[in-house]
């Protein structure tokens, strides 16, 4: 069965990518990389395309996994970026659509990413199954409208990712937090109450595949562990992780000056509850953030 990924080669592509092979699928990453490139990213070849127009086979694919989207803390979120930030995933998300409808195609399975953010911040710490209402601040409406592009392209069945902190020492949100913590520099985030809905790496990669095989997935799912705590909390589990102090508050308007509006992902958080993956049967190998973090570190 052909599996069409886009960002494959980013931080849960590339965990991904082998799970799914594994699991027998003939991955094509599309990818602004060659496939030299991709390769050395991957660890192994996989067939990749540039444009959805290149796709190498006679046969449709049966699934598609859709990653692909600028980096959302990677820039401060001037206008351009936030043009960027949502080109890279609405835009990208309606070209497949397009694509496929001009092949005539139908996908068995959609499974597209969103993020927690997409229940913006006004719920405070209410514990949100995935029918609580959205958001409307940027990083919301941005999950919102990628959510609304991929229910138009056509699949019998989508399955919306609404993905939390993805945790791995080398990628994503640790690499950026570890380095203080472990020089003893660590500390809580602005008043440190705002909840840190996290994932494991490995569990958000066999929720992806669960969500891929059972045929009774669809709709929007919290990419979330059971276990989420607040920053607080949180910033005292990686302290004791990395067996470091963890006593240095980051002040909120230090956060402000240092990441402009895209601070209000780390200073305000939502309580997003893993309500249809634990309906779909799946278990998790790291519900709690101390076992969690001490696989991880
Ligand atoms: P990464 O940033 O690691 O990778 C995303 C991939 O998207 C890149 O490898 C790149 O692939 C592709 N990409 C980047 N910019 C563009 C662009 N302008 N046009 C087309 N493709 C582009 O993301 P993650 O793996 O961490 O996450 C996957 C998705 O899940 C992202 O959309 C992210 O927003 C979302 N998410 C992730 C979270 C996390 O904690 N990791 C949390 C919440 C949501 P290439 O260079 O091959 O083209």
């Amino acid at each position: 069965n052909k599996l069409l990924l886009t960002g494959g080669t980013g931080f849960i592509g590339r965990f991904l990518v082998p799970e799914l092979l594994a699991d027998g699928w003939d991955v094509v990453v599309l990818s602004r990389q060659n496939e030299q490139a991709v390769a050395r990213v991957l660890g192994h070849s996989v067939k990749t395309i540039r444009d959805f127009n290149d796709w190498p086979y006679d046969e449709d694919p049966a699934a598609c996994i859709n990653l692909a989207g600028e980096g959302i803390m990677d820039k401060r979120w001037s206008l351009v970026r936030k043009k960027a930030l949502r080109d890279s995933r609405i835009g990208l998300t309606e070209r497949l659509g397009e694509w496929l409808n001009q092949r005539g195609a139908r996908l068995s399975v959609l499974l597209s990413g969103s993020a927690v953010g997409y229940y913006g911040t006004a719920h405070g710490d209410q514990p949100l199954k995935e029918d609580a209402l959205a958001g409307d601040d940027f990083s919301a409406r941005l999950c919102a409208d990628w959510e609304a592009a991929a229910a138009k392209v056509p699949a019998d069945r989508l399955c919306l990712i609404r993905t939390g902190i993805v945790l791995h020492p080398n990628h994503g949100a640790l690499v950026k937090l570890l380095p203080p913590f472990r020089m003893g520099l660590g500390g809580p985030v602005g008043h440190g109450r705002q909840v840190m809905p996290w994932i494991h790496i490995h569990d958000m990669v066999a929720a992806i595949v669960h969500l891929l095989n059972h045929q009774s997935a669809s709709g929007a799912f919290n990419m979330v562990a059971p276990g989420a705590v607040d920053n607080r909390e949180f910033t005292k589990s990686l302290g004791r992780a990395v067996h470091r102090p963890a006593i240095f508050p980051a002040p909120a308007f230090v956060m402000r000056l240092a990441f402009g509006e895209g601070a209000m992902l780390l200073l305000e958080g939502q309580r997003p509850i893993p309500a249809g993956l634990e309906s779909q049967g799946f278990t998790f190998r790291f519900p709690s953030l101390p076992e969690a973090l001490s696989d991880l570190l």
